[in-house]
Formats: structure tokens, C-alpha cells, sequence
């Protein structure tokens, strides 16, 4: 076998720095203790109360809380009317289950090309993968960077189109000036640990659009309602609701919500410090031609999720996998998001093929993110850097 690069001397680290790290704080264990002591585990209070918060802080009409990202995706999908036959238009650099949501469906997901400089879905070859068949874009904040908004919404909105925002990364984002979740048709949100945000697990799907938010409730709870004004049949009594759809048991607990909450009184905490470890990275890294630095969008006011390091592989003597190895060696844990949907076994099984998107096909040759979480120290965000540095100055051309 291949010796793993190594850039050689002692480790920059003697101990190993993630690449992403949740960070809880005694209000989030009291927050979570209390719900524990109380009446509700789930349904309760707390469900509302974080859908009503996140209506608040992005300002969307409607919010529908859910068991996790995943989850809301599936909701916002089945929401968005996909069933077999339809295609769904979106972006290979992303987790599966922006994709996968439309083959839950039945429906067949279409790639577009993203950026090569901001790694967001491009509008233009959005445009170019719509056809007849086309009923929803899933649009990824990818990194947390608001993708083209305007555009896509647009361009849906002139065909016919639902644009659904995949926010797992986004939380806190501001696009002109609006919070993402009060944009797209629906916007979906993740709160996975390594989110900016998290309940452990949990999502949220949301919107401003009345029929989607009563097809969201509807969805997330096996298609039952206890809403009178959509029976089919007479009441039966004071107990009475009807299953009239198939939905899911995709409910949150009160316990991940008040989790959420306290987190969420974090946010803005939790953001700032985010943006000084990105600002640290960009400035170690901009005036360096081995590297690249992901573009910022102006309109774009960023809550980031990810880091992305891009290699020029041209001017290094390793590629990519080398220096994500050289990169462990100096006891730095770095990730690679995403390796193209369309690469993973299943897909390929469908009938997909490398080519479709080169854009993506190239930065997922020359990527990896590097630690990006609010508990980094400076310390560690400058050994991170030192680290980079150094393996650039080794293996150098
Ligand atoms: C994390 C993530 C999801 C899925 O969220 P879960 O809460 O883990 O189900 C979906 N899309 C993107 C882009 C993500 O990063």
C-alpha cells in the first residue's frame, strides 16, 4: 500500500482537533431538565413555541418543527406535490437527502451544475435541466451562503416551479437583507450536532404559504387532522379526527425543542464567532495561488456552516486525498462535504453517471472542510492554519 503523505517534523497538534463540534452550555442541560420534569415529552408546548421562535427570528408566516432535516424534506417534498413521473432539479455538493427527498416520492432527481467560485446551484443550468416533468428545485445554501435566491425564485416561479431552500447549513443567513426561511417556497432547516444549531436531532420546514403549512401539519403526523374544517365525514364525538392523507410519524419532542430554543438564544453568538474563524481562515489563505478561497456573494450576509479548503492541485506536488492524509498526520481532522450524490452506489444503480456536472465533479477533487465550530479557540484556529501552511510549503511544486 501507499504510505500516507506526511509534511514531515512533529505533528502542529499533539492532540486531535475535529472538523465539527456541538457546543452546550448549562441553559441548554437546564432547558432540557425542565421539560424532563414536566407534563410533556412530546407534543407539547415546546413544539410550538420553537415554531413560533423561528417564525420570529426569519420571519417566515409558518413554521412545522419535524423529527429532523431529513424529515422536513420529505414533508416540504410530499408538500410540493412530487409523486412518479415528476422530476425535482438539484444540486450534486450536498448531503443525499436533498436528493433523496424526490425518490421518496417516487419522483426522479435532475442535477444541476453549481458554481464554480461560490459552489452554489447555478440558475443557468437550472434552466437549462427544467423540462415539462419539472415540479420542485431544491436549492442548498451550500456552506451556509445563500444560493441565488432571486433567480431561482424567479425562474420557478415563471414556470410553474416550487422552490424548496434546503437550509441545513443556512440558519442565521441573511439574503438581501431577509433571513433565509422568509424567501424560497419552503425552507428547510437541520439541527443535527454539527449544525450550527442543534436538538441533538430536529428540523423544520418554513413557509409563508397557508395550503403548504396545513399539508406540512398534516404530513408530519401520519396524515391525520383534528381539524374540523377539512373532515370528510360527520364527527363521531369530542374525540373524533380523520386520517384523510398518508403522512408520517415525523413529530419532534418537547425535549429536542427546548434545546433548540436555548440554542437558539445562542445564535447570534454562535454566528459571530463563525464569522471571525472564516475571516481568520480567508486572510491566511487568500494571497496564497495554492489555494482557493470560496467567492462571497454581496448579497449574501453569511452565517457559515462549512469551511471549504480548495487545493490547486496544479501547484502541489498531492492531490487532494494526500493532503486531507497530511492534514491528519498534523492531528487536524478535516471532512469532505460532499463527495456528488450522483457518485454514490445507489444512484449509480439508477442510472446516473460521472459527467453529468463538471464543475462539481472538479471541486470535489480539490476539496475538504476544515474545522468550523463555535467552541474553536484562536489557538486552534491558528493551528489549523499552521498546519495548511505547512503542508502547502512541503509538497509546493
Ligand atoms: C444535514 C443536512 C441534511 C439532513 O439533515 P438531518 O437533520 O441530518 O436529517 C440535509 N441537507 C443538508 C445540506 C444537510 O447538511
Amino acid at each position: 500500500m501507499e504510505k500516507p503523505a506526511i509534511a514531515g517534523g512533529t505533528p502542529v497538534r499533539d492532540t486531535k482537533l475535529n472538523y465539527g463540534h456541538q457546543y452546550i452550555d448549562e441553559a441548554d442541560i437546564k432547558a432540557v431538565t425542565q421539560v424532563l420534569q414536566s407534563e410533556c415529552l412530546t407534543c407539547g408546548p415546546k413544539v410550538n413555541e420553537l415554531e413560533k421562535r423561528l417564525c420570529a427570528l426569519t420571519g417566515a408566516k409558518y413554521a412545522v418543527a419535524c423529527s429532523n432535516g431529513t424529515a422536513a424534506l420529505h414533508i416540504a417534498a410530499m408538500a410540493a406535490g412530487l409523486k412518479k413521473g415528476d422530476e425535482v432539479i438539484t444540486t450534486p455538493i450536498t448531503f443525499a437527502a436533498s436528493a433523496n427527498c424526490a425518490l421518496y416520492c417516487e419522483a426522479r432527481p435532475v442535477f444541476a451544475d453549481i458554481y464554480s467560485d461560490t459552489y452554489n446551484i447555478d440558475p443557468k443550468s437550472v434552466r437549462e435541466k427544467i423540462t415539462d416533468h419539472t415540479k420542485a428545485v431544491v436549492a442548498v445554501d451550500y456552506t451556509g451562503q445563500a444560493a441565488e435566491l432571486d433567480e431561482l425564485l424567479a425562474l420557478c416561479h415563471e414556470k410553474g416551479i416550487v422552490l424548496i431552500e434546503d437550509g441545513a447549513h443556512s440558519i442565521g443567513t441573511k439574503y438581501k437583507g431577509k433571513f433565509v426561511g422568509s424567501i424560497a417556497d419552503m425552507t428547510t432547516f437541520s439541527f443535527h450536532p454539527v449544525k450550527t444549531v442543534t436538538g441533538g436531532e430536529g428540523g423544520a420546514v418554513l413557509t409563508n404559504r397557508e395550503d403548504l403549512y396545513q399539508k406540512l401539519l398534516l404530513y408530519r403526523s401520519h396524515g391525520i387532522t383534528k381539524n374540523q374544517a377539512f373532515f370528510e365525514q360527520e364527527s363521531h364525538g369530542p374525540w373524533y379526527h380523520e386520517q384523510i392523507d398518508l403522512g408520517f410519524n415525523y413529530r419532534i419532542t418537547d425535549i429536542q425543542c427546548a434545546l433548540v430554543l436555548s440554542q437558539l438564544d445562542k445564535l447570534e453568538q454562535f454566528s459571530a464567532r463563525r464569522r471571525e474563524i472564516v475571516k481568520r481562515y480567508n486572510d491566511a489563505f487568500i494571497q496564497m495561488p495554492e489555494l482557493f478561497v470560496q467567492r462571497e456573494i454581496p448579497e449574501s450576509d453569511t452565517t457559515r456552516h462549512l469551511y471549504i479548503l480548495r487545493i490547486n492541485p496544479e501547484l502541489l506536488t498531492i492531490d487532494r486525498k494526500g493532503f486531507f492524509e497530511a492534514m491528519g498526520a498534523e492531528n487536524i481532522c478535516c471532512n469532505v462535504h460532499y463527495i456528488p450524490v450522483y457518485y454514490h452506489p445507489y444512484y449509480q444503480k439508477l442510472g446516473y453517471r460521472p459527467g453529468l456536472c463538471p464543475n462539481a465533479e472538479k471541486l470535489y477533487q480539490e476539496m475538504m472542510s476544515l474545522p468550523l465550530y463555535y467552541s474553536l479557540t484562536d489557538k486552534d484556529v491558528d493551528d489549523v492554519i499552521m498546519a495548511v501552511k505547512k503542508i502547502v510549503t512541503y509538497y509546493k511544486k
